[in-house]
């Protein structure tokens, strides 16, 4: 099936052809008719499935030809959960809207609010936005949403986890009851279930992916390594197999700090984002790391969100997350939109219990690799993770050293999987790892998730005060 095909008019067509598109993705096939028809849609997409031309191209075709917008009003809305995935979203629709006569704009925080006013004031077809500048630019009045035809939630459980759902809620109440609301998630988690039945009218469900599968192009692998080897084996990986465009996740800013400085003495040219860097120093990295003049970009799971390189080849998980739903997440940075990529974990054995979760959420075993010269100690004891930088002392509501927790008790217990945990896989028996056999043994506490990251997900939504908290300080720290 071709974009002509699915009911895209051909100066649509003429673009994204130009921009090398040439046949929509799963998600494009099913979502583009579903918008043009008009109604309300449910999409379930993870990211690097096409998703955003998905929404942005049928969204382009309805505004074409009709009315301008009114000084500082907007005709369809786009929230993003991050500056970066608002920056890229525009960036597709002024690509695939190139041969339109629609206006766009994109605002976050971050920047100087000014300049954004001022384009507001005369009106634009498109607002790209995330939430929380765009309630401010509301509050100033420097903007009306009293005449938006569509909404699109993009990432909307992503916004979700980081808190958003107040601003959100805003955000709805200024928004004409007649419109159509298109809501994109990579899970369907129940809040998300909650949000979508509160918003979308008889909607249209489509899902491409298995729900909380990871991309099947993603080859996994994990390495085993002791904790303060990492460093040195990731150096090694890229030196050793000529990695370029590796894109390295980091649980702390501070530890993407000194990965980037580590990496940079090792001769790899690297470079970290995190939410304490500027705008302009995220964007700039960024922008060195597209076009390859940079080696490694060394990210924070909130920095990272919405990074979108076409083909990126290799995501590291320099730490697990913590919260499972983070590693596909992750690891759907690499292999997008068909390509083919490699997701490697370095795992110590204070992560072993984050393993297990990991491996159950996702249902299956990953592969173990012992690099030569790298074996772990296979007496080593695992020791309690720091799941936040503390640069002025400790910031987490948990105590450091706290009692053993089991990480089941952090969040909500993972699904029943067939997969078993701690049974030794072929690959395993051949390095002789003991990831899965010590510290992660099903149901035994230990310390490594003895601090809680974020609010379960879906806390904010019930609108439980500590869980608030916490989502405020994620949405004010690792972004
Ligand atoms: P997304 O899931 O929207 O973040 O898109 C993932 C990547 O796929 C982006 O780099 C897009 O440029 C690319 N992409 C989107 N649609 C297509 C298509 N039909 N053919 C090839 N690449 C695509």
């Amino acid at each position: 099936m071709s974009f002509a095909e699915l009911g895209l008019a051909e100066p649509l067509v003429r673009a994204v052809t130009e921009h090398g598109y040439t046949q929509p993705t799963p998600i494009q096939s099913q979502a583009i008719p579903a918008v043009l028809k008009g109604g309300d849609l449910l999409a379930g997409a993870q990211t690097g499935t096409g998703k955003t031309a998905g929404f942005t191209l049928p969204m382009l075709q309805r505004l074409n030809g009709g009315k301008r917008p009114a000084p500082r009003h907007v005709r369809a809305l786009v929230l993003t959960p991050t500056r970066e995935l608002a920056a890229q979203v525009n960036e597709s629709v002024v690509t695939y809207g190139k041969y339109l006569k629609l206006s766009s704009e994109v605002v976050f925080g971050g920047v100087n609010i000014n300049p954004q006013i001022q384009k507001l004031s005369r009106g634009v077809d498109i607002l790209v936005a995330t939430p929380g500048r765009l309630l401010d630019l509301m509050q100033q009045g420097a903007l009306n949403l009293s005449s938006v035809e569509i909404l699109v939630l993009d990432e909307a459980d992503r916004m979700l986890d980081m808190g958003f759902i107040r601003d959100i809620r805003k955000v709805l109440a200024a928004l004409p009851p007649k419109r159509q609301n298109l809501l994109f998630s990579a899970t369907f988690a129940d809040e998300i279930k909650a949000l979508a039945d509160s918003l979308l009218n008889q909607p249209q469900t489509i899902e491409v992916a298995r729900r909380n599968s990871t991309v099947e192009v993603i080859g996994q692998k994990i390495h085993p390594v002791d904790r303060d080897k990492k460093h040195q084996l990731l150096a090694h990986l890229i030196t050793e197999h000529h990695w370029f465009q590796v894109l390295v996740f980091t649980r702390t800013k501070h530890g993407a700090n000194r990965l980037a400085e580590q990496l940079g003495k090792s001769g790899i040219s690297a470079m970290a984002i995190h939410g304490n860097k500027s705008q302009a120093a995220r964007t700039r990295a960024l922008s060195e790391f597209k076009s390859g003049k940079l080696q490694a970009l060394v990210a924070t799971d909130i920095a990272a969100r919405g990074i979108d390189i076409d083909q990126l080849p290799y995501v590291v998980n320099y730490d697990l997350p913590n919260v499972p739903e983070d590693y596909v997440h992750r690891i759907g940075r690499t292999g997008r939109a068909g390509a083919t990529g490699e997701a490697v974990s370095l795992v110590c054995v204070d992560e072993h219990v984050l393993l297990r979760d990991i491996e159950r959420f996702i249902k299956r075993e990953i592969p173990r690799e012992v690099i030569a010269g790298f074996e772990p100690d296979p007496t080593a004891k695992p020791q309690p993770i720091q799941l936040r930088s503390q640069p002025g002392g400790r910031r987490n509501n948990a105590p450091r050293h706290g009692p053993a927790k089991s990480s089941a008790t952090s969040r909500p217990a993972p699904r029943p999987s067939s997969a078993t945990p701690g049974k030794s896989s072929p690959s395993m028996s051949k390095s002789g790892s003991s990831i899965g056999k010590s510290s992660a043994m099903p149901g035994k506490p230990s310390q490594a998730t003895g601090e809680s990251r974020a609010a379960p997900r879906g806390a904010a939504l019930l609108g439980r005060p500590a869980a608030n908290a916490q989502s405020r300080k994620l949405r004010s720290g690792e972004r």
